[in-house]
């Protein structure tokens, strides 16, 4: 016998007790009217009435508060109280079965919420079970009132539809995002349960940007190649099959040694930038000469111009020194390059100023300043991008490879500096690179 059942019987018996009480004071009373038996029996179904009466009484508090068992039950004696309060802790412990698998839903949602891609929940009618962060960003939903909605009906790109309805999920498929914007995203569904799917979407927008920059390199760098060689081969075929004189030969391999040069130059620029691009941004520890990098740019320009241009170069620093910090070869190559392009797109006669100036806030500046061709604002912004040209014949005539502005801005960023441009066309350009702060010093 367990606990419970003791506990009932005693009840029983107090009960019992209680009526066999009354019945014996029926009995004991009757004595003196004449009728023991019929008072005692009266007096025990009284006490028997009394007792059900008052437990149908509590019983019916019990019921009132079992409708909303939120608060405390109601105090009652004996076994209508036992029973509430036992009720009472039933509830209690189911409550915190649910509060603690609630936290746990929810921390498991927020695990996912936390992913950098979007998760969406369909049930079996694609109707939106539940929208993470991400996914209400990647497709422009909004994750409380689209709740319960088809998700055909907010999500309208003809390729997911499509691929929702055909129900083969093996690949996943891409498509614009919401919101109108430029992005690409790729969606992969996944079947679960009963029909239920999972949505994943990935913003791929800068990895098929750059899938498309490596195709169009690639495309570029062949087409640079290909021109040059095309004309190789075809003086290897003139000087193979036909008679020469040696005048003509001689001029046959010139024009051969220049091609040859172009794809060399070419190939120089393209290593320089993949150098570039490989290698750790350069310490600000490592000083190097202002004067002496000055006066190498200027003999370098100067042997490039061949005294076609009137070519000034200034040190603007009161007369004191400077150093700069970062790697030699890489500012020897980005300033090279601007004043390399100033003497090919400045007509002889033109001036070409190179000035290393201090700035007022701290850090220099180098400028080049042309007299030449100039350029039209729209180029301006597109200069820095691999292979672009104003003028693509001019730019090769001249020895240029399309790769020139992309090293000086590679360079300038990764020295925490900026390339500034401006120009206009017929008077000329400015290019400027500046220097920061912490990478100028004064020796
Ligand atoms: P390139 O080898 O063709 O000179 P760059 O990257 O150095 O390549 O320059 C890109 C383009 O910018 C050039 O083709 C040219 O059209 C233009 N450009 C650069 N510098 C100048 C300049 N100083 N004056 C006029 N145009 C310039």
């Amino acid at each position: 016998m367990d606990s419970t059942d003791s506990w009932l019987l005693s009840r029983v018996g107090a009960r019992l007790l209680t009526a066999s009480a009354g019945g014996l004071a029926g009995w004991w009373a009757g004595r003196f009217i004449g009728y023991p038996l019929t008072l005692g029996m009266t007096a025990a179904a009284a006490a028997v009435l009394a007792l059900s009466v008052a437990d149908t009484l509590k019983g019916h508090r019990l019921l009132d508060w079992l409708r909303t068992p939120e608060a405390n039950p109601p105090a009652l004696p004996g076994l209508w109280g036992e029973v509430g309060h036992r009720v009472q802790r039933v509830i209690q412990v189911k409550d915190d079965l649910i509060a603690d698998e609630r936290a746990r839903l929810q921390e498991f949602l927020s695990a996912i919420d936390a992913s950098p891609n979007g998760v969406l929940l369909l049930d079996a009618t694609d109707h939106i079970n539940w929208i993470s962060s991400m996914a209400a960003d990647h497709f422009g939903l909004n994750p409380e009132r689209d709740l319960q909605q088809r998700v055909t009906n907010l999500v309208r790109h003809p390729a997911f539809v499509q691929y929702l309805s055909a129900g083969d999920y093996r690949d996943a498929v891409k498509c614009q995002m919401g919101h109108g914007t430029q992005g690409v995203l790729q969606i992969q569904i996944r079947s679960y349960g009963d029909g239920l799917k999972l949505v994943l979407s990935q913003d791929i927008t800068e990895r098929e940007r750059a899938d498309t920059m490596r195709r169009d390199f690639v495309a570029n760098v062949s087409h640079e190649i290909r021109t040059p060689l095309t004309v190789l081969n075809g003086f290897i075929e003139t000087l193979g099959s036909l008679p020469l004189t040696e005048v003509e030969r001689k001029r046959v391999i010139t024009l051969m040694a220049q091609q040859a040069d172009r794809m060399q130059i070419l190939v120089s620029d393209l290593l320089t930038l993949a150098q570039i691009e490989g290698s750790p941004r350069p310490s600000s520890d490592k000083w190097i000469n202002v004067d002496a990098l000055m006066l190498r740019i200027e003999t370098d320009g100067k042997a490039l111009s061949r005294e076609r241009h009137p070519m000034h170069v200034t040190l603007e620093t009161q007369g004191k020194h400077y150093e700069m910090a970062g790697v030699e070869s890489e500012w020897l190559s980005a300033m090279g390059n601007l004043v390399s392009n100033a003497v090919r797109y400045t007509p002889e006669g033109a001036a070409i100023d190179v000035r290393w100036a201090l700035l007022p806030g701290g850090g220099a500046e180098f400028s080049v300043k042309d007299g030449g061709i100039g350029i039209a604002p729209e180029h301006i912004p597109r200069l820095t991008e691999r292979f672009y040209r104003v003028d693509g014949s001019r730019s090769r005539d001249t020895g240029g490879t399309g790769l020139g502005l992309s090293i000086v801005k590679h360079v300038v960023q990764r020295h925490g500096g900026e390339l500034r441009i401006s120009s206009e066309p017929g008077k000329g350009s400015t290019f400027t690179l500046t220097v920061p702060a912490a990478r100028v010093r004064q020796v």
